[in-house]
């Protein structure tokens, strides 16, 4: 059953989050009223409208593609109430603790083989900086501080700190404004879409031109493997990751997989890295890592790195987050990796995958639609124009989903505990969302 009420009066919330909080990407008192959440439970959202209806709906985001086991799962809460009669938080510096430790083995053991060497921070975009950090840093340590910039895809997201935004795609992204005072990077074009299209000889060309011209500045090179998430939902050929990994081995420079999207089996794999047969250097870890319960992330790096570091006149990373392994996040990602060691995960996208298509097929007859695409529980209906984001919210709530368009993107990234019939009313309410946005009944 659905979660209990949190008892105040939505009203209430709503009058103080409007004089007060600021949400992502918004201004202070302008845009819609956000829905007052009164309980979540399994793959459900209670919540309360400006109209003053309470409804429950599926919510087909996962909570920004984290919430994969759902809500209020009883193996996580568990974990977070043992967790809490220990002690709820205890500095790291110079201290440690069993689920750290229980972390720590965990994602050693499901990560590719070369990556040994941990570092937890709190959240995707500061381990995007710390995996900046240790690339930049191991150049520096063995004697090549030119090597300081990065190389990354048009079309990608990293985040929203600064070194993140200098990696995520320079014009049509959500950074635009930054492009004078952000690091100067090294642009390749997007890697060619479609996961199943054959890789273009050609593409990998320009890859290997770019990376041998700029070798002697550049530390790494950084990309969101097989999908390119919030810069686009673009999918694309294992291929080139293969080919980034040979071509970034042969010219010395540092390969670095942000995963915090795609990790913890989202697109089929457990890790992206995995569609290709590769391993970076660097990996970067986050959102469904707790189970969507706890603010964490982590950056992953191989022995090679960390020894590389160690070796240099300034040995140590200075990166040290007041709240870095706290024992409450680290004990809900090891309950949340148990919950997919021992269940049937893969099952599970699998069955999302298949509901998605079979759900999604009729959005290819509609007008306005660009392309509709599916790869592991990720399901995407592209327009042909912006989505009017107030009517298209508005449809699929009234269809009984919860989504959060953006740009010319429909999608969803629904829990892996969604059953048919949750899938059904995700994709319902994105095939309103897209009749809505382009005005059609
Ligand atoms: N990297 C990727 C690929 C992401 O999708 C995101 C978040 O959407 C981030 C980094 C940033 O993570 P966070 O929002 O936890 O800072």
């Amino acid at each position: 059953g659905p979660a209990p009420d949190t008892g105040a009066d939505p009203a209430w919330v709503r009058e103080v989050d409007r004089a007060h909080l600021w949400h992502p990407y918004s201004s202070i008192g302008s845009g819609p009223a956000p829905g007052v959440v009164r309980g979540a439970a399994g793959t459900r959202i209670r919540l309360t409208g400006e109209d003053g209806v309470e409804r429950e709906v599926v919510d087909g985001m996962s909570s920004w593609w984290s919430m994969i086991h759902g809500y209020a799962h009883p193996a996580l809460d568990a974990a977070v109430r043992a967790q809490l009669d220990r002690f709820g938080h205890v500095m790291f510096g110079g201290l440690t603790h069993e689920p750290a430790a229980r972390l720590a083995a965990a994602l050693v053991d499901i990560t590719p083989a070369p990556l040994r060497h941990v570092f937890l921070a709190d959240s995707g975009s500061v381990s995007v900086e710390v995996a900046v950090k240790m690339c930049l840093q191991y150049w520096r340590s063995q004697g090549r501080p030119a090597k300081q910039r990065l190389l990354t895809w048009r079309g990608g997201y990293h985040g929203d700190t600064f070194q993140a935004m200098s990696v995520c795609d320079p014009e049509g992204g959500m950074h635009a404004l930054w492009g004078d005072v952000l690091p100067r990077q090294v642009f390749a074009d997007a890697p060619p879409a479609g996961y199943d299209a054959a890789p273009d000889p050609a593409y990998i060309g320009h890859l290997d031109a770019l990376v041998a011209e700029h070798a002697d500045e550049l530390a790494a090179v950084i990309v969101e493997p097989v999908v390119q998430g919030a810069g686009g939902m673009r999918f694309h050929s294992p291929a080139y990751l293969r080919a980034l990994r040979e071509i970034t081995e042969r010219h010395g420079v540092l390969l670095v997989f942000d995963e915090i999207a795609t990790g913890f089996g989202r697109t089929g794999e457990m890790f992206a890295a995995e569609h290709a047969g590769v391993a970076p250097d660097v990996m970067c870890v986050g959102k469904a890592l707790t189970g969507g319960y706890m603010t964490l992330a982590a950056a992953l790096c191989t022995a090679e790195v960390a020894q590389g570091i160690a070796e240099g006149e300034v040995p140590v990373l200075a990166h040290g987050p007041t709240f870095m392994g706290n024992p409450l996040a680290c004990a809900v990602a090891v309950a949340s990796i148990d919950l997919l060691r021992s269940g049937d995960w893969r099952g599970d996208v699998a069955r999302v995958a298949s509901g998605l298509r079979a759900g999604l097929a009729p959005a290819r007859d509609l007008p306005g639609v660009r392309d509709v695409r599916v790869l592991g529980a990720i399901g995407v209906i592209q327009l042909d124009r912006p989505v009017d984001m107030g009517a298209a919210t508005e449809a699929a709530l009234n269809a009984g989903a919860w989504l959060r368009p953006f740009r010319d993107m429909i999608y969803a990234m629904p829990p892996y505990i969604c059953d048919d019939a949750d899938i059904e009313r995700i994709t319902g309410g994105m095939l309103a969302a897209a009749r809505a946005s382009v005005g059609v009944r």
